[in-house]
């Protein structure tokens, strides 16, 4: 193609809305405009980047056996209502209604619509395993759409389900699964981590997220540093070990004054207590009323735990009026003692001998507080937040921690959603049987960003050259120049003879704005006709090592095959 007649619009200015690489990046670079808050418009590059991608994952959904389908993405109420989510998802579902008032959703996964569809369809073991995926558009009316493709609110997704006879089926098939996502996302070039993540939203048995490391991500993962070991887990998942030590002695329940004490370094400064002795007091509401989590000074609340611990669908933090109201006392004086709502007490905070908390009035706090003898510890359970430095569940290693965005998710289902859809088959003794079911989540165009994320300098984009939009751009410096630009033009055709993708930058541009332009979008190879043509020489540069050699025209080709291999 020639760069004259393509539509990329590059920017000169990094354009101010955009806070992370890979959203400015792909703004400036021409490869993405945004239409509303978490939707855009993919323009032709980003469209060749995504469609190798989906190239990549369909080959190796395929090699599974994973049979590709396509399911509407407007979706009838009745369905979501059958298994319970169309209330359950709240303000992220989009919902709309019909000319008849009926009413829809776009779809944000197809759970329900394709369990739906082989409880119709599959009556016999004979017909299972089964597995079924797409790739097409998603909706969520996420809370906080950002950081331009990582978070949108219209975005694509590879999502295939699988359909089996038991649990032992399924493990062989989750198995294969997770091992074909280590291919896709090596393929794609990218530096992934699969680690554990949490099942408790959905309710399954087991669950692996797909981590591209980048300090960019949202998530955090911890982990192991010894290799042998190997546990790592979303940090919402994550355990460390639980080393049960009593701390302090008993004494006699003491009310002490703290004037405006009301963080933990404050009322650990002003009494000279440790972080570890003091006891913190989260309100949070939820569907069923307030709770209380019960947490040590110096731990933060695991909040997906606390959630899946109550079995709960909201779970927020109260606001400044519920306290007060409930407590008696501003935020920040908050205590276990004489508290009339059920507490989650952490495992932690029960071995606590003499411990330090909010004396539900103002400025005031407790000391010697005793759980068990000075209020009632009867809900024990481990919701606090791992960090990097805590032992690790597995070996007892300091665990250490990363960022990393979540490209893609495995998890096994289990029969959470062939119960309530129906979907069951006959066994060879005749049996009425529920499937048992796997999910598997790729975030097409979130890997786009992703890929962009890891792989950039201060000049633009740098491709790995499986998914870049065309392997190669060539251009003349000087575009009055007839031998550069003949030059140009026979290398270009011999680079896409050899079934290789190019760009002919044939713009009357400053040679300045064309170099720019091509480290900007990120094309690996640039090969350029410029004061060495006259002798038969070429350019030949590498984008992600900057190595450049001058070669005859007619070894071009092979030396930019020997590039894109790197
Ligand atoms: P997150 O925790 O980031 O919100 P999720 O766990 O809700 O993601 P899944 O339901 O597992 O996401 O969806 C499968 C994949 O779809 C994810 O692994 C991710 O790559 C992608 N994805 C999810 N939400 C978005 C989004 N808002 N924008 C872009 N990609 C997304
Ligand atoms: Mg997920």
């Amino acid at each position: 193609m020639r760069v004259s007649e393509l539509l990329i619009p590059t920017l000169r200015e990094v354009p101010a809305e955009a806070e992370v690489v890979s959203h400015q990046l792909l703004l400036r670079a021409g490869f993405i405009r945004k239409v509303a808050a978490g939707v855009y418009t993919f323009l032709p590059l980003a469209q060749r980047v995504l469609l190798k991608i989906v190239a990549i994952i369909r080959e190796e959904m395929n090699r599974e056996g994973g049979q590709e389908i396509m399911m509407p993405i407007v979706q009838p109420a009745e369905l979501w209502l059958r298994s319970g989510r169309w209330d359950v998802y709240g303000p992220e579902l989009f919902r709309l209604n019909d000319r008849h008032d009926r009413a829809f959703c776009l779809s944000p996964t197809h759970e329900e619509m394709v369990t739906a569809l082989v409880a119709g369809e599959v009556r016999s073991y004979k017909q299972l395993p089964l597995l079924l995926y797409q790739i097409q558009n998603k909706y969520r009316d996420e809370r906080r759409p950002r950081f331009g493709l990582l978070r949108g609110r219209e975005f694509i997704m590879k999502d295939l389900y699988s359909f089996h006879r038991d649990e032992r089926e399924l493990d062989i098939t989750y198995r294969a699964m997770y091992n074909a996502y280590a291919r896709i996302f090596t393929r794609m070039g990218l530096g992934f981590r699969a680690v554990e993540a949490d099942t408790g939203a959905i309710g399954g048995s087991a669950s692996h997220e797909f981590m591209v490391l980048a300090d960019s991500g949202e998530a955090v993962v911890v982990y192991c540093p010894d290799e042998a070991c190997g546990y790592a887990a979303n940090e919402e998942k994550a355990d460390s070990l639980f080393a049960p030590e009593s701390r302090g002695h008993e004494g006699r329940l003491e009310l002490v004054a703290t004037p405006g004490m009301r963080t933990v370094d404050e009322v650990t400064g002003f009494l000279g207590v440790s972080a570890n002795q003091l006891i913190k007091t989260l309100l949070y509401r939820t569907e069923r009323g307030l709770v209380a989590a019960l947490i040590r000074g110096d731990r933060e609340v695991n909040e997906v735990k606390l959630q899946n611990h109550l079995g709960v669908l909201n779970l927020e933090l109260a606001g400044a009026e519920a306290v007060e109201a409930v407590t008696g006392s501003p935020v920040g004086f908050s205590g276990p003692v004489g508290l009339s709502v059920p507490m989650v007490v952490d495992r932690e905070v029960e071995v606590i001998k003499a411990g330090v908390t909010g004396a539900n009035k103002a400025d005031a706090h407790y000391l010697n507080v005793c759980p068990g003898r000075d209020f009632p510890v009867e809900d024990v359970a481990d919701i606090r937040l791992a960090a990097a430095g805590d032992p690790c569940p597995r070996c007892g290693q300091p665990l250490q921690s990363v960022r990393g965005i979540e490209v893609g998710q495995v998890f096994k289902l289990g029969e959470k959603y062939s119960r309530v859809m129906e979907a069951f088959y006959l066994d060879e003794q005749g049996a009425k049987l529920p499937m048992v079911m796997g999910t598997y989540g790729i975030g097409v165009s979130r890997s786009m960003a992703a890929a962009v994320e890891q792989n950039h300098d201060a000049e633009g984009i740098i491709w790995p050259p499986s998914i870049a939009p065309y392997h190669a751009a060539v251009l003349p410096v000087n575009n009055q120049d007839a031998e550069q630009v003949a030059a140009a033009r026979r290398v270009y055709e011999a680079i896409t003879a050899a079934g290789l993708e190019a760009v002919l930058d044939d713009r009357p541009e400053r040679p300045g704005v064309k170099f720019k332009d091509a480290d900007l979008i990120g094309y690996p190879v640039r090969v350029t006709a410029g004061r060495h043509t006259a002798e038969g020489l070429l350019e030949v540069r590498c984008r992600k090592t900057g190595e450049s050699l001058l070669v005859n025209e007619d070894e071009v080709v092979a030396a930019v095959k020997r590039l894109i291999k790197k």
